[in-house]
């Protein structure tokens, strides 16, 4: 009688435990992801002021334009930039919340890359040529891939940004795409300031920045390589970084056929 008194007693004490730990395990699960919904709305809610405050700046721009001072002037630039910068931050910001909540949602198809590659590189073409930079394109003729396009434009923009942020003036740039059949890898290669090994695997972490006072002046929140990371994963890709100081940065993105 007493061994079966322990028995029962055992069993309830087993039963009682494993359902106090699935009860503790709810609603930290629960506000983990009312965390996660609150900032993908928040960051969503943000976009629409922020939009608004550009046009209206546009408006001022408009309606002043030729009794506007050249200090008014400067001014409205400035918070356009500022406006611009947080834009970019806020979006950023939606992606990896939603990515978190496994909301993103990704239309993979096939599709021949080698045009979009041209058209996403021409975008960089004005702010390279702003600082003396060579932007260089190494292509095939054509190479039909599986992926989204419009996040791949996405992660080719974070990298090719980067590779021009991060590269003095009079520097060089090269975007090539390697059509190897078992593993096709997009290649940005940067003349620039380089990564310290120290920091190599950090740069991929949300919100790390290497030189922070450097950084900001660049308008930059840390937010771009974590969202890169997020795209190469959904794409069951992998990224390779190759960089000195003082010589220059090379991330190849590896992708399986
Ligand atoms: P950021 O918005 O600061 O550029 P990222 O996540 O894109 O954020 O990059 C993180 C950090 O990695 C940058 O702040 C910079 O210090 C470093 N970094 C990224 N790309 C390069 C590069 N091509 N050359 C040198 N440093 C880089």
């Amino acid at each position: 009688v007493f061994m079966m008194i322990l028995i029962v007693f055992i069993i309830a004490a087993v039963k009682l435990s494993s359902s106090m730990s699935k009860k503790a395990m709810v609603p930290i699960q629960q506000s983990f992801k009312q965390q996660q919904q609150f900032l993908a709305d928040a960051s969503h809610e943000l976009r629409t002021p922020l939009s608004i405050m550009n046009t209206s700046l546009d408006v001022i721009e408009l309606e002043n334009g030729d009794t506007i001072t050249p200090y008014s002037k400067e001014v409205v630039a400035d918070m356009k930039e500022e406006i611009g910068r947080m834009t970019r931050m806020v979006q950023h910001l939606l992606l990896l919340a939603r990515s978190d909540a496994g909301s993103v949602e990704f239309e993979m198809g096939a599709f021949d890359i080698v045009p979009k590659l041209r058209q996403w590189v021409l975008a960089f073409e004005g702010v390279a040529q702003k600082k003396a930079i060579t932007l260089r394109k190494m292509l095939p003729d054509t190479l039909t891939v599986k992926g989204d396009p419009e996040k791949l434009k996405q992660l080719v923009y974070i990298l090719l940004d980067n590779a021009i942020k991060y590269t003095p003036e009079g520097g060089k740039v090269d975007v090539g795409l390697d059509p190897n059949p078992r593993q096709w890898r997009i290649i940005v290669r940067d003349s620039g300031i380089g990564i310290a090994e120290a920091d190599q695997p950090r740069i991929f972490d949300r919100f790390y920045r290497v030189e922070k006072h450097r950084s900001r002046e660049e308008g930059s929140a840390g937010l771009g390589l974590a969202i890169a990371k997020q795209i190469v994963i959904a794409h069951r890709g992998s990224v390779v970084l190759e960089s000195m100081p003082g010589k220059g940065s090379t991330f190849s993105v590896e992708f399986p056929a």
